[in-house]
């Protein structure tokens, strides 16, 4: 049986990563920051354990978007890859776009709806957090 496994990368192909095994989570975050980052009204991610996640192709550029926080991308193209927070260092969001099958892993909640643009109407049904899902009490 081989690895079970989906790949993705940027928009230009300097970037190739690998993922396998089951994700975490999936959601869309509404946060400012990472609508900055993907320059979209929305990013949608996937976790996975960190173990599970390798670059296989190039080197993404870093950047630091707060103090526990640091984001990749691809230097050449711009497409923005992952997020990682300090305080959850065992996983890596990926972002779902950027997976060769987007369609693969679903988001299952809407998270920092407080940020949420005026214009963008969520009507899928899913789950809605007004900040992060595990510090909404
Ligand atoms: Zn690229
Ligand atoms: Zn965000």
């Amino acid at each position: 049986m081989s690895e079970s496994g989906f790949e993705g990368g940027c928009l230009c192909g300097s970037i190739r990563y690998r993922v396998r095994g089951a994700p975490l989570s999936s959601g869309i975050c509404h946060c400012r920051s990472c609508r900055r980052a993907a320059g979209a009204p929305m990013l949608p991610y996937v976790t996975f354990p960190i173990a599970d996640f390798r670059v296989i192709k190039g080197r993404p550029a870093e950047f630091r978007s707060s103090p526990p926080v640091t984001r990749s991308f691809c230097a050449r193209c711009g497409t923005s890859l992952t997020y990682r927070h300090a305080d959850y260092a065992d996983r890596i969001d990926v972002m779902s776009c950027t997976l060769d099958d987007p369609d693969r892993f679903p988001p299952t909640l809407h998270i920092w709806t407080s940020h949420k643009l005026g214009w963008v109407k969520i009507e899928d049904g899913l789950p809605v957090y007004a900040a992060t899902k595990d510090t909404e009490s």
